[in-house]
């Protein structure tokens, strides 16, 4: 077909590794709905008791909320020794407290070599354990589908997505890429990043080629999920995020109250706060808490899209009633500790 502007939004897809057993059928990834689907009719008519999920990032996290709300025992597992790698150590402890406590066991540092069919269903097998399960979920993240833009000789940036500018225009003439495909620019490295969430760029897109200019200046990486019974949230740069991008990073990590202190249902809320010592920028945030984690971040993300000083944010006029928290609102009280440690 013929076109004046041509828009690639071909998304991401589940990496599912080409190994023994990963292509039975039970063996399932979730990145459309029609897995969601499949993974659902799979449930009801196997009298699955119980799961693998393979991966512990945020997807993998959810499913297990999922299948517990089901009564369907979950086990997970994955290479890698740390639970959340990219979160500060405490708030990583404080999620895998909560999975633990919901009978959820995880295997760290295991690497899945194959899977066979067994009399229970199937036997996922790794070096040194072996685990049996009537259902395998395979949450082992995402990878763009750039082939086409590859073959049409399209730039590429981190992860081989396509390479976008502000406008979301590709190398190519009149060419526009936009979602799980594309890149990004990051607001505080000011560089290209790939990070595969909802990040409404189609329509920026769509002001472009009906003739209004629009530009994308950025992500800043916020991302939220919920976990049983816990919040999850960050934006910006995690310690080791800063440090590989030339900052002069430091870190505080504070518990504070999700309501004030005598309100019914106060919980603890941890905040964790990242500051470039050279520029005195907030670089980045993490929340984890019962309630109030999910939403308090996105102060943080205008914080970093405006390239907000610590100290700046800190006197920030934040709201405060008892049922919501404490006076000093937890992420004021994280950046006046920063601000302090500076
Ligand atoms: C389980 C799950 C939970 C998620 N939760 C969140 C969340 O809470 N918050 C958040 O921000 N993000 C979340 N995401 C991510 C979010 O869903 C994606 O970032 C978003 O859907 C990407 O949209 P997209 O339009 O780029 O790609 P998609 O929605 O994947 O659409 C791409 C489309 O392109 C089609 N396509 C691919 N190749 C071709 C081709 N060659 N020719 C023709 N068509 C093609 C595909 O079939 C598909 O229909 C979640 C993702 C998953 C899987």
């Amino acid at each position: 077909m013929p076109y004046d502007n041509l828009l690639l939004a071909t998304g991401a897809s589940a990496i599912v590794p080409d190994l023994p057993g990963f292509d039975l059928p039970g063996v399932m990834p979730l990145k459309m709905l029609e897995h969601g689907r499949k993974i659902k009719h799979f449930i009801q008519n196997q009298n699955v008791k119980k799961t693998v999920i393979i991966g512990m990032g945020y997807i993998a996290l959810e499913m297990c909320e999922a299948l517990h709300s089901r009564n369907i025992a979950v086990e997970m597992i994955k290479p890698r020794p740390t639970f959340l790698p990219w979160m500060n150590e405490k708030l990583a402890a404080m999620v895998k407290k909560e999975v633990e406590a919901h009978g959820i066991t995880l295997h760290l540092g295991r690497e899945v070599k194959q899977i066979e069919k067994s009399k229970e269903g199937f036997r996922i097998i790794c070096p040194d354990l072996e685990l049996e399960a009537q259902m395998v979920l395979v949450a082992m993240g995402v990878t763009p589908n750039s082939q086409l833009a590859e073959e049409a000789g399209l730039e590429l940036g981190p992860n081989k997505a396509i390479a976008v500018d502000r406008g979301l225009l590709t190398s190519g003439l009149d060419i526009y890429a936009a979602g799980d495909c594309a890149d990004a620019f990051h607001v505080v490295t000011g560089q290209r990043t790939w990070i595969p969430l909802a990040l409404r760029a189609g329509w920026a897109v769509a002001d472009n080629v009906t003739g209004t200019k629009t530009t994308l200046e950025g992500v800043a990486g916020t991302a939220v999920f919920k976990v049983l019974g816990l919040e999850v949230s960050r934006t910006g740069l995690s310690m080791a995020e800063a440090e590989e991008h030339g900052f002069d990073p430091i870190e505080v990590m504070i518990e504070s109250r999700t309501r004030a202190h005598r309100h019914p249902g106060s919980s603890t809320i941890g905040v964790q706060m990242v500051a470039d010592r050279k520029s005195g920028r907030l670089i980045g945030a993490q929340m984890v808490g019962k309630e109030g984690a999910a939403h308090r971040i996105n102060a943080g993300a205008v914080a970093l899209s405006t390239e907000m000083t610590v100290e700046t944010f800190s006197q920030m006029d934040l709201s405060y009633a008892p049922p919501f928290g404490p006076t000093w609102d937890p992420l004021l009280t994280a950046a006046n500790q920063l601000s302090k440690a500076m």
